[in-house]
């Protein structure tokens, strides 16, 4: 005599709407969804109970350990579906990232790219995507070669759009995970980045800049300020954003990326320039590298951590609202925490320069010729853009009451000194500013000739 068979459920908010079991259904009694899971957020596909006999091909078929199931035999015997492995556990564990010790090395010379890479390998990312862009494909390049013999993974994507979202795949399970691009594939990248700000995942993004508008040309550029600090992608987003102005920088403030990203899990911009993608310089290794560990809401594949969701839409628009309120809260405390600043000669200058990136090595040079002379100047060099740095620039307006914004880009940079001096109330300053384009760097001689025509008008 037949026995019946046990009945198919499908576990909505356990099935992701990949509509693998729709092929494998002979009765085609399985259908793409239309509604929403409020648990999980995703489509998931639909059974018709009329069509279906319970053959129970598209357990077979489906990735989703619980998406379809047995009625009474799976939910009773779960080991037929995964033998001994056990069933998650409520409370996924977080597993902190430790250091381990380097031996001490000679520094070495390496260019910028380089030097980024090395940063990113020392501060335990294993994961690299990307799409060849120059001044930037470098970093990838060594990536490329040296992650297989590392244990780790190299992907040179179809596109940047496909580059950030592998990055978003890979991060959602916990690992470090980074990109090499330059201002077009940037651009090309912000939806993703948005998305990864709104699931609150970590990722580093070393972005050469270069200059625009449209493919431009290949040279040095503070292009993208504006996109890093004020435009990553639709919605309420905002990431730190650190300006190295040398090799050394390359790799420090990249090994800085990884902590900050991971520490408020969103990603960090680097925002290099052409030149500083491109010369070398002396660069000492830290002494020490770390090594990650797994933080608690990873999506990994063990019992504990499976059960993680990780995701960016909230139909509820309450529930909406009150995420952006916690990602707002995690800004104002980067705000609060992270503006950081270095400088040189600016302890007692009567004149600032404020300069990052490779515009900051000029201006250096142009400080030290017009300290010779006699004059009050100093440089002011922000190393977070986002956020602007003004905690450190406002004790030195005590006895600088003219600023001089040199910049590769038409007053991006100005624009975030503005808004942070408005922001903390300051007024009275003069604020002038030396600006070139296309490639075009503003050069030390130019700059001693800027202070020197600034300060002839003002006799
Ligand atoms: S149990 Fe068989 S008939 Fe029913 S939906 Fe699955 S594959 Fe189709
Ligand atoms: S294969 Fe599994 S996860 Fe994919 S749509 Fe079908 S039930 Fe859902």
């Amino acid at each position: 005599m037949a026995t019946e068979r046990p009945k198919v459920l499908l576990q909505q908010h356990l099935c992701k709407g990949c509509g693998r079991c729709i092929e494998s259904c002979p009765k085609h009694a399985i259908t793409l969804g239309t509604e929403v899971d409020q648990a999980s957020g995703l489509v998931p596909v639909m059974i018709d109970e009329e069509k279906c006999n319970d053959c129970g091909l598209c357990i077979s078929a489906c990735p989703e350990p619980f998406g379809l199931m047995r009625e009474e035999y799976e939910l009773e015997h779960p080991e037929h579906l995964f033998g001994e492995r056990e069933r998650p556990r409520a409370t996924p564990r977080d597993v902190p990232p430790h250091d381990v010790p380097l031996p001490r090395c000679e520094p070495m010379v390496l260019k910028g790219n380089y030097a980024a890479a090395v940063g990113a390998l020392l501060a335990g990312c294993r994961h690299v995507f990307g799409y060849p862009i120059t001044p930037s494909t470098e970093g990838a390049e060594l990536c490329a070669k040296l992650l297989p013999k590392l244990d780790g993974v190299f992907l040179q994507a179809c596109s940047e759009v496909a580059t950030v979202n592998h990055m978003y795949g890979a991060s959602g399970a916990g690992v470090p995970t980074l990109t090499f691009t330059s201002s077009p594939g940037f651009s090309l990248m912000l939806e993703g980045i948005s998305y990864m700000i709104g699931a609150e995942l970590p990722g580093v993004f070393i972005n050469v800049m270069r200059p625009g508008p449209g493919l431009g040309n290949i040279g040095p550029e503070q292009a993208d300020i504006k996109l890093a600090a004020r435009g990553l992608g639709h919605g309420n987003t905002h990431a730190i954003v650190l300006a190295p102005s040398s090799p050394q920088e390359m790799l420090d403030l990249t090994m800085l990326a990884f902590e900050l990203s991971l520490k408020y899990r969103n990603p960090v911009i680097v925002a290099a320039d052409g030149y500083l993608g491109q010369i070398t310089g002396r660069v000492t290794l830290p002494t020490k590298m770390s090594v990650p560990g797994l933080p608690d809401w990873a999506v990994w594949g063990d019992a504990e951590h499976r059960n993680n969701l990780i995701n960016s839409i909230y139909i509820d628009w309450a529930d909406l609202e009150e995420h952006n309120r916690h990602l707002s809260a995690k800004y104002r405390l980067m705000e609060e925490t992270e503006q950081r600043a270095t400088g040189y000669r600016h302890e007692d200058a009567e004149v600032l320069i404020v300069a990052c990136n490779i515009p900051a090595r000029m201006a250096k040079a142009a400080v030290a010729e017009l300290r010779d002379e006699g004059l009050s100047i100093g440089l002011f060099q922000p190393l977070t853009i986002w956020p602007f740095p003004i905690k450190q620039l406002v004790p030195l307006l005590g006895h600088a009451k003219r600023l001089i914004v040199v910049e590769a880009s038409d007053g991006q940079l100005e624009d975030e000194l503005r808004l942070a001096l408005h922001k903390a109330d300051v007024t009275g300053l003069e604020i002038h500013h030396l600006r070139r384009m296309g490639g075009m760097l503003p050069s030390d001689r130019e700059i001693v000739a800027h202070v020197h025509q600034l300060l002839e008008v003002s006799r």
